[in-house]
C-alpha cells in the first residue's frame, strides 16, 4: 500500500492534476466528504487527509509514505527523516512582513527599537530578522494573524501573502520579503528504498507534469 498525505483546500485542489498524471483519481472529494482516508482508483494507492503543519509528520514517521507540504511548513517542521525531490511550484505565495497602515517599520527598525512579532512561522521569522539584525520578541499564534497589530498583540506579523486582498481587508501593508513559498513533495526515506518500484513512477510523473506546467506557463 502506498499512502500519500494531503491537506485540504488549496493544496488538495492543485495536487488533484498531478495525481492524474500519476494515474491516480482521488474516489472522493475530502471537502465533502468528511473522511479521513480516502480511496482512489488504485487498490494500492490511498489518501490521508491531515492539517497542512501535520503532513511532514506523517511521513516522517512513515504513516504516509508521500506528502506535500508547503516550504514555510517544511521550514518549521525542519526536514528530519524527509527526502524532498520535487519543489512542485503549487501554492505559490510569499512569507511576508506586514504592518498596521502608518506604522514606520523602517523608522522603527533604524533606531533599533525592539520589535514585537506575531506569527505561525517562528522558525522563519527568527532566521530572517537575525540576519537582518533587527531586534525581535517572536509571539507565537496559529492563525488570524492579521489581528495581532490590530489589538495592540504585536508591531507586526509575518504571514503568507498571496493577492494582498486579506492584508488590505483589515488596513495592513506588507513591508519586507522574507521567502518566497510553494509546496514540495516529501518521501519517507526508508519508504523510499524498500518500495521504490511504486513510488519512483509517482515521483517522475509528479516531475513530469510539474515541467508541462512550467512550460505552458512559459510559453
Ligand atoms: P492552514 O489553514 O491549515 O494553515 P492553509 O490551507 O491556509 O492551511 O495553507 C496550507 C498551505 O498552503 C500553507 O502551508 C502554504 O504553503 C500554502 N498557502 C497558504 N496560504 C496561501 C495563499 N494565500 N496562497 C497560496 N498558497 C498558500
Ligand atoms: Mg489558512
Amino acid at each position: 500500500m502506498i499512502t500519500i498525505a494531503l491537506s485540504k483546500g488549496r493544496i488538495f485542489e492543485e495536487t488533484v492534476p498531478l495525481l492524474a498524471a500519476a494515474g491516480i483519481h482521488p474516489a472522493e472529494d475530502p471537502e465533502s466528504s468528511r473522511k479521513l482516508i480516502v480511496g482512489t482508483n488504485r487498490d494500492d494507492v490511498r489518501l490521508v487527509i491531515v492539517r497542512a503543519t501535520d503532513v511532514p509528520t506523517y511521513v516522517q514517521y512513515g504513516a504516509a509514505d508521500l506528502g506535500i507540504a508547503g516550504y514555510d511548513v517544511l521550514l518549521e517542521h525542519g526536514g528530519a527523516g524527509l527526502y524532498q525531490p520535487l519543489d512542485l511550484e503549487i501554492a505559490q505565495c510569499r512569507l511576508m512582513v506586514a504592518v498596521r497602515e502608518g506604522y514606520d517599520y523602517f523608522g522603527a527598525v533604524k533606531q533599533g527599537a525592539r520589535l514585537r512579532v506575531a506569527t505561525k512561522y517562528v522558525a522563519a521569522a527568527r532566521e530572517h530578522f537575525a540576519q537582518k539584525g533587527v531586534h525581535v520578541d517572536l509571539i507565537k499564534l496559529y492563525g488570524s494573524m492579521e489581528l495581532a497589530p490590530l489589538v495592540g498583540l504585536a508591531d507586526a506579523i509575518v504571514d503568507l501573502v498571496s493577492t494582498g486582498s486579506t492584508l488590505k481587508a483589515n488596513h495592513l501593508v506588507a513591508v519586507e520579503h522574507v521567502l518566497d513559498v510553494s509546496s514540495r513533495l516529501v518521501v519517507n526515506q526508508a519508504a523510499l528504498k524498500l518500495k521504490r518500484a511504486k513510488l519512483q513512477p509517482i515521483i517522475d510523473a509528479f516531475a513530469q507534469a510539474g515541467h508541462h506546467r512550467a512550460h505552458a506557463a512559459s510559453l
